[in-house]
């Protein structure tokens, strides 16, 4: 999980995996459905080196608690890159690797076995995305609309983006300017897997997202 960023968009001086959400850091609600989910061996969080913050919040899940490795880039690929090189003792080149952005909060352990079912006996890998449900519009310079973009067979990444070891670390090595790993994995040549998934699984990067966010953990919380 990387987990470095300084989540500027949200406005806020502490970084956005550490703003509370349903009573606990926002980081701690991914982290807590990976560690919980039996398919997954071991989960490594990607802190910045200067992280003041995470050892202010004690793990007190039962389970495994995830392993920290203060190795966080200038950049999300540089933290994910930093990471697989962190954990190379423990991961074989053909294993699988899911990685899950800590501002995904609301990842549940359907969708990590979804993903697992959908792409654990292909050759690449692949990645859960949601269909665009809008209508796009390619704005021009000066704010105006310069055309409509069909929507059909566009899809929105998500994460967790899952592939193996090996490739993922060949792909991220050669990449530049990525902002997910499929992105990596496509420049390579090869066609990653779109696993559905649905809109809950959002990203928190501005301060609606975060209200949001916490709607849908405690409707669970309460269903
Ligand atoms: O900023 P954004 O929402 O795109 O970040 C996605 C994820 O990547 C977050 O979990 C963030 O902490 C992480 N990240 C990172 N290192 C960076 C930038 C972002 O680990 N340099």
């Amino acid at each position: 999980m990387p987990a470095a960023g300084t989540g500027t968009r949200m406005g806020d001086s502490l970084p956005k995996q550490y703003l509370p959400l349903a009573g606990r850091p926002l980081i701690h609600q991914a982290l807590r459905t990976l560690c919980a989910s039996p398919r997954i061996a071991r989960v490594f969080v990607v802190l910045a080196e200067a992280d003041g913050e995470w050892a202010r919040h004690p793990w007190s899940e039962p389970g495994a608690a995830p392993v920290a490795l203060r190795c966080g880039g200038p950049t999300r690929a540089d933290s994910v890159r930093n990471g697989l090189r962190a954990m190379a003792d423990e991961a074989a080149a053909d294993d699988w690797v899911l990685v899950h952005d800590a501002a995904r909060p609301c990842l549940t352990l359907q969708q990590i076995d979804a993903l697992i079912a959908a792409v654990g006996d292909d050759a690449v890998g692949g990645i859960l995305a949601a269909p665009v449900a809008d209508t796009l519009k390619r704005a021009g310079a000066d704010g105006r609309i310069d055309a409509t973009v069909p929507r059909e067979a566009l899809w929105q990444a998500q994460t967790p983006q899952m592939f193996r070891y090996g490739l993922l670390c060949q792909a991220l090595a050669q990449a530049r300017g990525v902002t997910d790993e499929a992105a990596a994995i496509e420049a390579l040549g090869h066609r990653p897997r779109l696993v559905h998934s649905d809109a809950a699984n959002l990203k928190v990067t501005y301060p609606a997202d975060l209200a949001l966010a916490e709607r849908i953990l405690l409707d669970r919380k309460g269903s």
